[in-house]
């Protein structure tokens, strides 16, 4: 019988970067769910802010800690988000990006190794690189330039699933892999330069709405809530599903059209204009979930126009 089991505790989960976007909302979901949350972030792109309606929560632990060091905790379950994720951010520093993504997996399975612990691994759609197959299926191994701009985020997080699928194989731990593709909502950085909050921020403001390239590359977006609750599902499953899984809105949209759909809704009259594309952004991204949705029972549910109505209220006020 486990330690859980036989002293009816509660379930210990870690997560790291709670204080990103993602974490903070799945800290917050796991502490609804009365697990003793221990989050633990750097502050590279986190905030408090985020995480502060948590903080006195007898169930919320907070932690300032670095990945890419060893740490040692007595947990049950780690959810593994740290790493930055918009390319602004994990292009300012990418040496630190992929020692995050690798020698943070490899301290995190060393953890999971040692405690027994089930860990979860936040991978990215990125891993297809700029997909040859539309939409992108799990067997797909995707098409990465190694040595280009974007490389220490993709690799990093392709080297970061090798290292999961090694542990698992080597030494049993049991792992869950998530792609997760594009996700949006309440919470991201109003500056961290992804395209949401780009548009947004730039609709809101009045600024010119910057399309990079002509517009008509292609992307999926997942509202927060929709992802959040994909992952407890993943972490819920049996221990001989391992993923890799797709999670995603497979609602597909072009920059173009999103820009639009954020004028309209914001009423803005901001102008579209059109910058150079940066090197190596993929063309088009939609996941295929037919796994998420045979494996977890789960399929997103909020359609793109009413998760952007949450995300501009949220950055209005943000500006207030
Ligand atoms: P985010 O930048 O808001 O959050 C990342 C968090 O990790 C931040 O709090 C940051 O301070 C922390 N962090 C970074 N490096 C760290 C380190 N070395 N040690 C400890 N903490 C560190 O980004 P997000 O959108 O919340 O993304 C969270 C995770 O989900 C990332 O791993 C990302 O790759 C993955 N992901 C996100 C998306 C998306 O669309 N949001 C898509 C695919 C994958
Ligand atoms: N590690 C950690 N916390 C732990 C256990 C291990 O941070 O509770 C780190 C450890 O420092 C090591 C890494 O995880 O660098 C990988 O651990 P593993 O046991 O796989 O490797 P080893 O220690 O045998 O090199
Ligand atoms: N993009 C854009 N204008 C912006 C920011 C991004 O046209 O102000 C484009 C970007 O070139 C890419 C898409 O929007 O084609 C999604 O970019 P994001 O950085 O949000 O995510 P990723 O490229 O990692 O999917």
């Amino acid at each position: 019988m486990s330690r859980k089991d036989q002293y009816a505790l509660n379930t210990r989960a870690l997560v790291t970067g709670g204080a990103g976007f993602l974490g903070s909302h799945l800290c917050e979901r796991l502490i609804k769910e009365k697990y003793d949350v221990l989050c633990l972030d750097n502050f590279f792109t986190g905030q408090k802010r985020n995480i502060e309606h948590l903080m006195g929560n007898s169930y919320f632990e907070l932690v300032r800690h670095d990945v890419t060091f060893p740490y040692y905790a007595e947990i049950d379950q780690i959810y593994n988000f740290a790493c930055p994720a918009s390319p602004p951010h994990y292009q300012y520093d990418p040496v630190q990006t992929t020692k995050t993504s690798v020698h943070g997996a490899i301290n995190m399975l060393g953890l999971a190794k040692r405690t027994g612990a089930r860990i979860l691994q936040a991978s990215t759609s990125e891993v297809y690189g700029d997909p040859v197959v539309h939409p992108q299926v799990e067997s797909y191994w995707g098409n990465v330039n190694p040595i280009g701009i974007r490389s220490c985020y993709d690799e990093g997080k392709r080297c970061a699933e090798t290292l999961f699928f090694d542990y698992h194989r080597q030494h049993q731990v049991e792992i869950k892999v998530v792609r997760i593709f594009n996700t949006y909502g309440p919470r991201m950085h109003p500056n961290d330069g992804r395209v949401v909050s780009n548009f947004i921020m730039q609709a809101l403001r009045g600024d010119n709405i910057t399309i990079y390239g002509d517009g008509s590359q292609t992307r999926s977006f997942c509202y927060v809530d929709d992802l959040i609750e994909a992952i407890v599902q993943m972490m819920k499953t049996p221990a001989d599903f391992t993923g890799p899984v797709n999670i995603g809105n497979p609602g597909e949209f072009s920059m173009l059209e999103l820009a639009e759909t954020i004028l309209s809704l914001t009423g803005s009259k901001s102008k579209i204009i059109y910058q150079p594309l940066p090197s190596d952004d993929p063309k088009q991204r939609k996941p295929n979930i037919a796994l998420a949705k045979e494996k977890l029972n789960w399929e997103p549910k909020i359609h793109l126009r009413d998760g952007l109505k949450e995300t501009i209220a949220y950055f209005e006020g943000q500006i207030k």
